[in-house]
């Protein structure tokens, strides 16, 4: 079972934000996107612009490498889809648990309906054109922010079904992680015990939302190896850790692992 974090996508150029969910550097909380139209004037138009790189990012080997691994569970904290992108047959048969939701989806607060963030960028390219020109040196500020009195001219669409809010289908700081996701990963833990192993790859476990599954492992006496770079929440439950980067060492798992079944 394989747990992975941001450390996993910086190889395909995507910046370790702090997460839960928020392509900006000063995530917006759950409490501050519903708080009224001018903070998710300014969300959606911080993540317009953001759209296009996040948008062109593609698996690096890290990601093919877990193709190749197949653990039973595949948990990220990532919500850039990448790894549904490069193991689509995981993703079909469910081994794929987006923990924090993928920025590809957007929910109707109303109606719960999810939609691709794709068909979104496109109205929003339509209500806004020239926008994104007019601010395209955001990138190169310091703070890579927009300012909330440049965001008050940016047309934010509601739900096409009901005219509802529409959010990323992601955990914003502030809310919780669905339940039932929680569950499914809990009973996948408690299935590994005593025939497993569960691997980190990527993360400091900063967040709860993760670092359960690794307490929880630990309790049952798994073993728990963890790959990251700097020092992680879990360490202290690690039966083995590793300072190395996550491509090469799922790269090399991956390749040992066809090695062995060739010699068998
Ligand atoms: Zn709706």
């Amino acid at each position: 079972m394989v747990l992975t974090g941001a450390g996993v996508s910086t190889d395909s150029g995507i910046p370790d934000y702090r997460s839960p969910g928020s392509p900006s550097r000063q995530p917006m909380t759950y409490q501050q996107f519903i708080s009224g139209p001018q903070e998710r004037q300014r969300y959606w138009a911080r993540s317009h612009l953001g759209w296009r790189r996040m948008g062109s990012a593609v698996p690096n080997a890290g990601h093919r490498a877990l193709t190749l691994i197949e653990p039973e569970l595949l948990i990220t904290q990532n919500v850039d889809g990448l790894h549904e992108q490069a193991s689509p047959e995981l993703a079909r048969s469910g081994r794929i648990v987006p923990l924090h939701g993928r920025v590809a989806d957007v929910v109707c607060l109303s109606c719960r309906t999810v939609s691709p963030r794709r068909e979104l960028q496109e109205r929003m390219e339509v209500l806004n054109a020239g926008w994104a020109e007019a601010h395209a040196d955001v990138e190169s500020r310091p703070d890579g922010d927009v300012a909330l009195e440049e965001t008050q001219d940016f047309v934010v669409p509601d739900c096409e079904i009901c005219g509802g809010i529409l959010k990323p289908d992601v955990v914003f700081f502030g809310e919780n992680v669905p339940k039932d996701r929680v569950a499914r990963c809990m009973e996948a833990v408690d299935a590994i015990a005593g025939r497993g192993v569960l691997l980190v790859a990527g993360s400091s476990l900063a967040v709860m939302s993760g670092y359960r599954f690794v307490r929880r492992a630990a309790k049952a006496g798994t073993p728990v190896v963890i790959v990251n770079r700097g020092a992680t929440r879990g360490d202290g439950e690690a039966t083995y850790k590793l300072e190395v980067g996550t491509s090469e060492f799922l790269t090399t798992v991956a390749q040992s692992r066809s090695g062995a079944s060739g010699r068998a």
